[in-house]
């Protein structure tokens, strides 16, 4: 955790004091489905794919668990309002993340992936017959919920790569002439993104962030 340009709290990691988990006991016990409802507080900024996602509020998480002693599912809904940057114009954009996840859990032992076996979802537990904490994959699920790139706009003018000035609130009439140094590689970009569409991995608008903020203000 840290302290942010706007004195937010950042977090690189599942913040400290989460707690959301289900009891495995009750789940084996019946045959209906054990329900998960949680709410989560962040309170600050988490920091992927260079940028910062804002989460000022929590996140809700509502959900079912059911299975036998074998293997417990966790089919759980994860929604939150967020806000980041526009990768074109840096303007804060408001983001509704929901998502859906599921992972199971199995007891260990007898529960070692097997080879080709997707170990991805698969929590290997102890055992079953106790409370099972989810918030490691909660925030695993919400990392990979954060979109690469957000516009404000499917009309967003970004900005000038001239002056840095945002084209959908002024017209700053810069056509041609030198480009100030500070601001050719944010032209560069914007180019290079112009040109290979918005949503390639590891490319685009996410470096814009907020590298260039304090350049062009
Ligand atoms: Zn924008
Ligand atoms: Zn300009």
């Amino acid at each position: 955790m840290d302290e942010g340009s706007k004195g937010n709290r950042i977090f690189l990691e599942k913040p400290a004091n989460w707690i959301c988990g289900f009891d495995g006991s009750e789940a084996l016990r019946t045959d209906a489905p054990v329900d998960v409802k949680c709410s989560l507080p962040v309170g600050g900024d988490i920091e992927y794919w260079g940028q910062r996602y804002s989460i000022p509020g929590v996140i809700t998480l509502e959900g079912k668990v059911y299975g036998d002693r074998s293997c417990l599912v966790a089919d759980i809904a994860l929604t939150v309002a967020a806000s980041v940057p526009c990768a074109r114009c840096l303007d804060e954009t408001p983001l509704d993340i929901s998502r859906k996840f599921r992972y199971f859990y199995k007891p260990l032992p007898g529960s070692e992936p097997k080879e080709g076996e997707a170990g991805e979802y698969t929590v290997l537990v102890e055992t079953l017959d106790t409370c099972i904490d989810i918030t490691d994959q909660i925030w695993e699920s919400l990392i990979v919920s954060l979109p690469e790139k957000v516009v404000c706009s499917e009309d967003c003018s970004g900005l000038c790569p001239f002056c840095g000035a945002n084209r959908n609130r002024e017209d700053c009439g810069c056509s041609e002439g030198p480009v100030d140094p500070r601001l050719e590689k944010l032209a560069g970009l914007r180019d290079a993104i112009n040109e290979t569409g918005e949503n390639i991995p590891g490319k685009g608008g996410n470096q814009i962030g907020h590298t260039k903020k304090q350049d062009v203000s």
